[in-house]
């Protein structure tokens, strides 16, 4: 299969992909290419602001890849967040078995809550 190597404008990722992917990510975020991690985490800025744009929330994005950093360390960020994205991902669906009791769940959340005892 024809592939090409696409640069992501955010974080510098390279990735060989075909250019009927490479045309759809960038029709989808305005001429520029950006990897899965870096647009799955625009997708997240957009879901979280409500009321920001595509182009907005990537340059938001651009700007946090890009921080100096003494700041804070966005790529190692961005890979905890995306595994603990993944895992959260996977327990939210469990395949059935391991999963705890439904009535454990409901001790861990019931008291505590002083506000919803008349409920
Ligand atoms: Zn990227």
């Amino acid at each position: 299969m024809e592939v090409e190597a696409a640069k992501c404008e955010c974080c510098g990722f390279t990735e060989e992909c075909t250019p009927a992917y490479i045309a759809a990510v960038r029709a989808e975020y305005l001429g520029r290419w950006v990897c899965g991690l870096c647009a799955e985490a625009v997708g997240d800025e957009i879901r979280r602001e409500g009321t920001i744009t595509t182009a907005e929330a990537l340059d938001r994005h651009v700007a946090f890849a890009r921080a100096p950093r003494s700041r804070r360390a966005p790529a190692e960020d961005d890979l905890v967040a995306a595994v603990a994205r993944l895992l959260r991902r996977c327990l939210d669906s469990p395949p059935a078995s391991p999963a705890p009791p439904p009535q454990s769940r409901k001790v861990a959340a019931g008291p505590g809550c002083p506000d919803g005892a008349d409920a």
